[in-house]
């Protein structure tokens, strides 16, 4: 029975009723591709490389940080931030209908993509713990799921890492962040996060885990929160990030 569930014909069954569609073109997916995008989308999405900015991890042309950290006069909370790929187009689409049109379960492919470019990035090297960022009461009984907690879960899946969870709130009801410039973006985000078990935090080097990153504000303000609580040290990694 099992040679059958795994078999092509049981797939192409499968298939029949159930036909899979990109996530971004909805063109239909062959019935032996197990990606959530069809092979053209799936080449339009773009890893983020070198150079970039060593603090806010913003593509650059040259030189070791973006004019915006040039400027800054202290070491931000969080460290460095580090994002998988460039939020395109077809990287739009995923992360709306992971996160907009309830699909959890994409949730498997997104974190293992993390996990590959994570993995490839030394920087991250000494760091054991991921929290993934959390979202207020209300929002997440909203969704039904916290979209970078699933990620985080799937990151470490196979060992490498552990999940720091319930060790901080979102004691904040935040605006929506997509309208706000930096500044206002800052300002909304202000104590939005408030430390339950900082036992959970001391000491530790802490990888923040998000869907996007824009500004940074959100993560800039959760790290605030952790080094408040005794973290040792504190980066962020993101499936996306706005250029
Ligand atoms: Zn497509
Ligand atoms: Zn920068």
């Amino acid at each position: 029975m099992n040679k059958f569930l795994n078999s092509n014909f049981f797939k192409f069954l499968i298939n029949i009723f159930f036909p899979r569609i990109c996530l971004h073109c909805k063109n239909d997916i062959h019935y032996l591709n197990e990606n959530i995008l069809c092979p053209a989308c799936h080449k339009q999405l773009k890893k983020i490389i070198p150079p970039l900015c060593a603090k806010c991890g913003q593509p650059i042309d040259s030189g070791e940080h973006c004019h915006p950290c040039r400027k800054l006069k202290t070491q931000p909370n969080c460290s460095f931030i580090r994002s998988a790929f460039i939020f395109n187009d077809p990287m739009r689409s995923v992360i709306h209908e992971y996160k907009y049109n309830c699909k959890p379960y994409l949730s498997k492919t997104l974190g293992l993509w993390m996990r590959e470019l994570l993995k490839t990035n030394p920087e991250f090297k000494g760091f054991r713990f991921l929290l993934p960022v959390p979202l207020a009461r209300k929002k997440l009984a909203q969704r039904g799921f916290n979209q970078s907690e699933l990620l985080a879960d799937i990151i470490a899946e196979n060992g490498d890492f552990e999940v720091i969870k319930n060790a901080i709130i979102r004691s904040k009801n935040t605006k929506s962040q997509t309208t706000l410039n930096k500044e206002d973006r800052k300002s909304n985000m202000l104590n939005a996060f408030s430390a339950l078990k900082p036992e959970l935090i001391k000491g530790k080097n802490i990888i923040l885990i998000d869907d996007v990153a824009t500004t940074g504000s959100t993560l800039q303000e959760l790290a605030k929160t952790l080094k408040k609580a005794g973290a040792k040290k504190v980066a962020a990694f993101t499936l996306a990030r706005e250029t």
